[in-house]
């Protein structure tokens, strides 16, 4: 091998090599590049994991958040939904609770209010006499042409003045009240039957019915010491023999069968309650007027009145309809 040519062939390797080296480190060049931009994109990429990372943690806790809301706004309103049964259902125990006693009141208790307590065994008599001063028992009544005014005298009115006005309403009272039959044991409950506080309502009543002789409904009561009147009212202090609270004598014309006069005692009046006073003075009455006694130990015309409703009933009212329409009996007949 010449010296030239080694020369050459060395010439040529340099440059080569050069080139070689050119291009490596055009290569390195070129990596490091696309190493920076590797590292670029993955930290790109990092971020963008990080980024959606904290938007899907942040989507979590909104879920959660959500969640817990609408769990809270379930709860209320179930809450809502238990508290509005609960409610109806309260309402329901509670009307329930008001209604059926409200109702078993209403239909116990009609007229209830009209008890008397303290009535309890007022006794009564009564006699007929005729003219010769007999006693005698047949049915009576009083003769009246229309119009007539019965004259009524509280003889002693002016010592007792409060047991006057007792007196006097136990006549001219026209105030009526219902009371539930099964009180008197006339009905079942919830029926009622209508009662006079006074004698003047009961026989405007009986003389709605047309009848042959006239009932008694005008009434002219007075206090006088001269015993004038078609029927008097004593009022005594003393106690009757025979422990009767009440006692009427009736005059009678009994070729007639017509009431002349009727007297009426009221015994022990001081130790009477104004109740007992009412009661006797109603009972006494109805004797006065010509009814006998009642078969209905709970009427008013029973001979011991031992009702705790002492008031003028519709079977009174019938039974003076029937005397004064010549029945030709002055018992008291009720049915039960
Ligand atoms: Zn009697």
């Amino acid at each position: 091998m010449n010296p030239e040519q080694t020369t050459e062939e060395n010439d040529h390797h340099i440059r080569e090599l050069k080139q070689k080296i050119n291009i490596l480190s055009e290569l390195e060049n070129h990596s490091t590049d696309k190493v920076n931009k590797l590292q670029e994109s993955n930290k790109n990429l990092k971020e963008k994991l990080q980024q959606k990372s904290l938007s899907l943690k942040e989507t979590v806790q909104e879920k959660i958040f959500l969640d817990e809301m609408s769990k809270n706004e379930i709860s209320k309103i179930q809450a809502i939904r238990k508290k509005y049964y609960l409610t109806i259902a309260v309402a329901g125990i509670v009307l329930a609770g008001v209604i059926v006693p409200y109702s078993l009141y209403v239909v116990t208790l009609v007229g209830e209010e009209y008890r008397v307590q303290d009535v309890e065994l007022v006794t009564s008599g009564y006699v007929i006499q005729n003219l010769k001063g007999d006693t005698i028992d047949t049915w009576l009544s009083w003769r009246l042409v229309e119009g007539d005014i019965m004259h009524v005298n509280i003889v002693d009115g002016h010592k007792f003045p409060e047991k006057a006005e007792i007196i006097k309403n136990a006549i001219l009272s026209t105030e009526t009240i219902e009371i539930d039959n099964s009180l008197l044991h006339k009905g079942p409950k919830g029926t009622t039957s209508v009662y006079y506080l006074g004698w003047a309502g009961a026989l405007e009543k009986s003389s709605e019915t047309p009848t042959s002789f006239f009932i008694p409904t005008k009434f002219d009561v007075t206090e006088s010491a001269s015993g004038a009147g078609d029927i008097t009212i004593r009022l005594s202090t003393d106690r009757s023999g025979d422990a009767y609270s009440g006692w009427t004598k009736s005059i009678a014309d009994e070729t007639q069968n017509q009431i002349l006069k009727s007297e009426i005692i009221i015994y022990d009046v001081d130790n009477l309650t104004d109740n007992q006073l009412t009661t006797i003075m109603r009972h006494e009455f109805g004797h006065a007027l010509g009814l006998a006694h009642s078969s209905d130990p709970e009427d008013l015309m029973a001979p011991t009145v031992t009702t705790e409703f002492p008031y003028i009933s519709e079977c009174d009212v019938d039974a003076i309809v029937g005397l004064y329409d010549g029945a030709k009996k002055s018992e008291v007949i009720c049915e039960k």
